[in-house]
């Protein structure tokens, strides 16, 4: 995206606004798609990076299904065009509400990750009088090398069912009328950046599908890689399409299984920027600082996981000097976790510049609140020459929209 078009967004949305770039988005799609051209296989984009409704659309449009992991995300993908069948239903703490919706739906795939989910669902399905094509998300208990609070493939974690309890789990169920056991899958973490975690996980997929099959189950039809995959926030190498590839098709290939992914970061980080402009400079302790119209609500990736994206002045301020200077950029929450970037050099920063925030397409908005009552910021959607509003920005009226004051409050005994 051209630094023109985000001035132009800025002025007219306002800041702090999310700008989402399509053409990035499908260059990322056409990439995964040409590197495990070897397998048959579909993408499920993960919901959960980036639910925008018309990030949504432009996914469907390529071809992609969606992997969600709420009631709330399956309402949003049915909304955005997506047919039952492209719906795969994830996730560690399903509620049996959200069990019986995605039942009723008739999605494609509901991943169960305890027995007694797997239980559960047996008991929805006898009821609604209808047949379930289920998963087993593996935890494939193999060591990943990204931030503690995205690994997901361990023993130790909450995810999945353990490797040596899936037998027994499958011997448990196999005859059940209503359940079909379709799949057997992994999520190993995210922002992965290494082949190698999925290769290990994978081989390990693939004798559990033949124990599987051992135990007698012939409904196998998919293998779920899961995703993860890394990017590259600074310049640095993510994991190269290629190489994941390699590492997952193998075993597509040697169960005979349709290979299923469900990346979501790698579809979307790079397609957005998050855009905010500078309200204050401030000195303190030897340090500089930038306090910006963006916080750790609006994006919390910097505080959160200590993640760093890059950051560049798009219009410099008036009042800011030539001189480069090593600056944090830090938000107007009160929390002094709050800041988007620590010792940046910059140009152009004082009152009135506008930074852009780059990386911030998945695990952006999402993970926004509204903590200091900040309304959540606008979403914009950048196709070729044009440009739309797809979110508007969050009113005050709007954050108190559901509350009560005290003297509204309906007293109950
Ligand atoms: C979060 C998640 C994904 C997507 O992870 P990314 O790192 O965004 O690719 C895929 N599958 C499951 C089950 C997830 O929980």
């Amino acid at each position: 995206m051209g630094e023109g078009v985000l001035s132009r967004i800025a002025a007219s949305v306002g800041t702090p606004v999310y700008v989402y770039d399509a053409a990035t988005i499908r260059r990322q799609y056409a990439s995964l798609t040409r590197a495990l051209s070897a397998a048959k296989h579909d993408i499920h984009y993960s919901v959960k990076a980036n639910g925008n409704l018309a990030v949504l659309g432009v996914l469907r449009a390529l071809g992609a299904g969606v992997d969600v992991v709420s009631a709330g995300e399956l309402r949003r993908a049915l909304r955005a065009g997506f047919t039952p069948a492209q719906i795969v239903f994830g996730g560690v703490g399903k509620t049996p509400a959200e069990l019986e919706e995605a039942v009723r739906v008739g999605v494609r795939l509901i991943n169960v990750e305890s027995p007694r989910e797997m239980g559960l669902l047996a008991e929805i399905a006898e009821r609604l009088g209808r047949r379930v094509d289920v998963g087993i998300r593996v935890n494939p208990d193999v060591a990943v090398d990204t931030h503690p609070y995205t690994r997901t493939g361990e023993l130790g974690m909450k995810f999945g069912i353990a490797y040596d309890a899936v037998p027994a789990v499958i011997r448990e169920h196999r005859q059940a009328a209503q359940l079909r056991l379709v799949a057997l899958g992994m999520h190993v973490g995210s922002q992965v950046r290494a082949a190698d975690v999925y290769r290990r996980a994978a081989e390990r997929l693939v004798q559990l599908v033949a124990q599987a099959r051992r135990l007698g189950v012939e409904t196998l039809q998919y293998l779920d890689v899961g995703g993860g995959l890394g990017v590259g926030y600074r310049g640095e190498p993510g994991l190269a399409p290629e190489a994941f590839a390699a590492a997952v098709v193998p075993a597509a290939c040697d169960t005979g299984l349709l290979l299923l992914v469900e990346p979501g970061r790698y579809l979307v980080a790079q397609a957005g920027v998050l855009l905010t402009r500078c309200l204050y400079r401030k000195h303190s302790g030897g340090k500089e600082f930038a306090v910006v119209d963006a916080g750790m609500n609006d994006l919390i990736r910097p505080s959160l996981y200590g993640a760093e994206h890059d950051v560049a002045v798009i219009e410099p301020s008036s009042e800011a000097g030539d001189a480069e200077r090593c600056i944090d950029v830090v938000g107007p929450v009160c929390e002094t976790g709050d800041f988007l970037a620590r010792d940046r050099p910059l140009r152009g920063v004082g009152p009135g510049a506008l930074l852009a925030v780059y990386g911030a397409g998945a695990y952006g908005f999402v993970m926004s609140s509204n903590y200091n009552s900040r309304p959540r910021a606008a979403e914009v959607l950048v196709d070729g020459g044009c440009w739309g509003l797809v979110r508007e920005r969050e009113s005050l009226e709007d954050l108190m929209a559901a509350e009560r004051t005290l003297e509204e409050t309906d007293w109950r005994e």
